[in-house]
């Protein structure tokens, strides 16, 4: 999780006595788990209390295997909330001090990512998102020109140990248009651009990272064995993914990566456009190069250079290759 050194404000959830805890144990208990479960129990506080005052709620997540029901403070724990340049970081701890879960939350509320850790404070679960910005937007129109090749610290809780990384397209899941062999053809080079580390900024590839497309799955995003891209509603997958051109869940034990899931919002008003020029659609390979730097164990950045940075510009081809933070940061994990 970036962080700036500025700490605007410490909410410290005061130490509870034993009849307190009992009495906030209620958001501990809403729904959504369930659905077509398959994957092993996510990882879960005993019991938590509300969120600091000002800190947004996190909308309920949807039923996705291995997902937690619950972003609050553990019973007993601790609860940081920093400023940082475009909105706050949150940081939850358990009683023993141990991390039990982050998000970054930009000026608007909105959560752009949240992790969870385990009960060791090993990072268990990381969900993140990109958005779109209008075609010809400010931000988009400067990462073309100059100074987009600064190098932004871009470091991570988990890596892949083993490659090369498996993966499988959710064909049946994709729109007719862009069609699923488009969408395979744009994911293809979105896996090659991390995997042979093709940068804007004369970084030389020196990571290992290999990436191998196995062929198609109907197995969608959750907890399950399989990484996929696929797509899908955003808005259905709920927590920090609500309104999300794109989700990517990664999930790791003892910080390895074990499974990375990639779901497109289906439904995006801008459309999206595989291969060729995106006009005013959004360049899909763009957002799946943001997104594999999610399965990679990337974060985001506040750098519009780099393709880390949370949002892609709907009309521009730019994040197809790599920025000079994501170039060294790859080649840095692996
Ligand atoms: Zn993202």
């Amino acid at each position: 999780m970036p962080s700036r050194p500025r700490r605007a404000a410490i909410a410290v959830a005061a130490v509870v006595t034993a009849a307190a805890v009992v009495a906030v144990v209620v958001i501990g208990s809403r729904g959504g788990g369930g659905g077509a479960s398959t994957g092993t129990a996510p990882p879960t506080a005993a019991s938590t209390e509300p969120l600091p005052a000002g800190v947004p709620a996190l909308p309920e997540w949807g039923p996705v295997a291995g997902v937690p029901e619950d972003f609050g403070v553990p019973a007993g724990g601790d609860a940081v909330v920093r400023d940082v340049a475009d909105g706050t970081v949150v940081e939850l701890t358990r009683p023993d001090g141990t991390m039990y879960a982050t998000a970054e939350i930009d000026a608007s509320g909105r959560y752009r990512g949240v992790e969870y850790y385990d009960a060791s404070g090993d990072l268990e679960l990381s969900v993140d998102r990109v958005d779109a910005l209008p075609p010809g937007s400010p931000v988009g129109a400067s990462q073309a020109g100059r100074g987009g090749c600064r190098n932004v610290q871009n470091r991570s809780g988990q890596r892949w140990t083993s490659m090369p990384i498996p993966w499988r397209l959710n064909a049946r899941s994709v729109p007719r248009r862009p069609g699923a062999s488009r969408v395979l053809t744009a994911a293809k080079a979105a896996r090659a651009t991390w995997a042979r580390n093709r940068n804007r900024c004369g970084v030389r590839d020196a990571s290992r990272v290999t990436f191998r497309y196995r062929g198609i799955t109907t197995r969608g995003i959750g907890k399950n064995g399989i990484n996929t891209i696929g797509f899908g509603e955003t808005n259905e997958l709920g927590g920090a993914c609500v309104g999300a051109v794109a989700c990517t869940f990664t999930w790791s034990t003892g910080r390895r990566s074990t499974e990375s899931d990639i779901r497109v919002d289906k439904n995006h008003r801008r459309g999206y456009a595989a291969g060729g020029r995106p006009g005013r659609r959004i360049d899909l390979q763009s957002v799946l190069v943001h997104e594999t730097g999610h399965t990679l164990g990337l974060e985001h950045v506040r750098d519009t250079g780099n393709v880390m940075y949370p949002f892609v510009r709907a009309g521009s081809t730019i994040y197809r290759r790599l920025g000079r933070g994501d170039a060294l940061a790859v080649n840095a994990l692996y």
